[in-house]
């Protein structure tokens, strides 16, 4: 299978060639097609596989094959996306893509995402465009600001689409869908559809060319997960070891709060390492400014919310580490997701503490990958909780420690009481320079 049997443009095909991709990812290869006879299009495909470009190439030669756009402050294609990283991430892929159209067919793109002023996008939405790429907010207030109009819309997508069904941006999808044409091209692209989306899915699509592209072991992204058991209160110094010791140069970890990621990255920059935070209420600047400096191997470490959980492509990301695990099993697979991408291969490593313990289990059972529990020798949890239910649906399990069922096992009773664990996203201040409890030793799995 090659891009030229696809049925894409010549310079289309010229701006692929710049890329050295070898063969279209087989998402490319049903969704293009698709996508040109104007169909609409359902596709699930993993993490890292090529969505973007199975959406974008074919929505370039339809918008060419059409003409030029008509006056007046009409959007033709709009795409919709969680994240503001992730629009500007789209808007650079179309600028690839259409690099080698001649002038005259040149199209005009624009990002619309909220934490920058909105003048510019009004201003630049003048004479309309052709191609929008946005998250729902800031397009609404674009809307509300009747700097565009969507009655023009051919076609729709909805990139990481089960997000935006989901809480949070429901609403404004809603809004957003009442505003456009009801005979529209709409193509839904994620790499997970939890059941609870999938009738709105259907909802909005018309006999939609459903895609969905095994998880084969071939096509699988290559990523070894791996599950170390720690105590809350050493993961800090357990991932600064685990960074040394694996040399780790780009490692992208995800924890609970906007206040973790800073504190964490605090401590890791005080321990010596080069950390930075990206959450949601840094301002636009210090958002793209981090992920700029992340992708240019100026930090080491990236502390992310959930916010760059989403369709970034970071080139050669080795690591990602669930710090905190992710409240679902989507947002696991998502998370991991950013490393292993394009055929590269990535770890994914999860800290688990005995409280988390019973959730990552039910993330482990929905997802279909047991994993094997292991613990790092210095890093040896010895935070117990007490036994309680099996953990099915989300009730938490509680778990004796390998002491105790040793001791258990020779019929004599348990070592101590146990403590106390501590809540899943709580960090603790004692484990800045935990080292002092006990000399520094190399991880070593078990
Ligand atoms: P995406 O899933 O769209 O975020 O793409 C993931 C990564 O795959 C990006 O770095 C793309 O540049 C790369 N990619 C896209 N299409 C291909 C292809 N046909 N062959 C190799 N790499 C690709």
């Amino acid at each position: 299978m090659s891009f030229s049997s696809l049925g894409l443009s010549e310079p289309l095909l010229r701006a692929i060639a710049g890329r050295d991709y070898a063969a279209p990812t087989p998402i490319q290869a049903a969704a293009i097609p698709a996508v040109l006879r104007g169909e609409d299009v359902w596709a699930s495909a993993q993490t890292g596989s090529g969505k973007t470009a199975a959406f974008v190439l074919p929505i370039i030669d339809r918008l060419v094959a059409e003409g030029p756009r008509g006056r007046g402050r009409f959007v033709r294609a709009l795409i919709l996306v969680p994240t503001r990283e992730l629009a500007a991430q789209i808007a650079e892929e179309v600028a690839v893509y259409g690099s080698q159209l001649p002038r005259e067919a040149a199209l005009k793109t624009l990002v619309a995402v909220g934490g920058v002023s909105i003048n510019p996008q009004m201003m630049a939405l003048g004479g309309g465009a052709d191609i929008v790429v946005a998250t729902p907010g800031r397009l609404l207030d674009l809307l509300d600001h009747n700097a565009l109009s969507l009655a023009s819309v051919s076609t729709l997508v909805l990139d990481e689409a089960d997000r935006l069904f989901a809480l949070g941006f429901a609403d404004e999808l809603a809004r957003i869908l009442a505003l456009l044409p009801v005979r529209r091209q709409t193509l839904l692209f994620s790499a997970t559809f939890p059941p609870a989306v999938r009738t709105l899915a259907e909802n909005i699509l018309s006999n939609a060319v459903r895609i969905a592209i095994a998880a084969t072991p071939e096509g699988r992204p290559d990523i070894r997960q791996r599950a170390i058991e720690v105590d809350a209160s050493q993961r800090t110094q357990l991932l600064r070891n685990l960074i040394l010791f694996h040399e780790w140069t780009r490692v992208l970890v995800f924890v609970a709060t906007r206040y973790a990621t800073e504190h964490v990255a605090e401590k890791l920059c005080r321990l010596g390492i080069p950390a930075a935070a990206l959450h949601g209420e840094l301002s636009q600047g210090a958002r793209t400014q981090a992920l700029a400096d992340f992708k240019a191997g100026r930090l080491r470490v990236l502390l992310a919310t959930d916010v760059a959980s989403r369709g970034i492509d970071i080139e050669q990301l080795p690591v990602v580490v669930n710090y905190d695990l992710p409240r679902s099993p989507a947002d696991y697979t998502h998370r991991i997701g950013r490393t292993g991408r394009a055929g590269e291969s990535g770890v994914a490593v999860s800290f688990i503490s005995a409280e988390t313990d019973a959730h990552f289990r039910l993330i482990e059972k929905r997802n279909r990958v047991p994993l094997e529990r292991e613990q790092i020798a210095g890093f040896e949890p010895v935070e117990t909780i007490v036994p309680g239910p099996a953990p099915t649906g989300g009730i938490k399990g509680k778990r004796k420690s390998k002491k105790d069922k040793l001791r258990e096992a020779a019929g004599l009773p348990p070592t101590a009481a146990p403590k106390p664990a501590p809540a899943a996203s709580t960090l603790e201040t004692g484990d800045l320079f935990p080292f002092s409890r006990r000399p520094p030793q190399p991880p070593r799995s078990r």
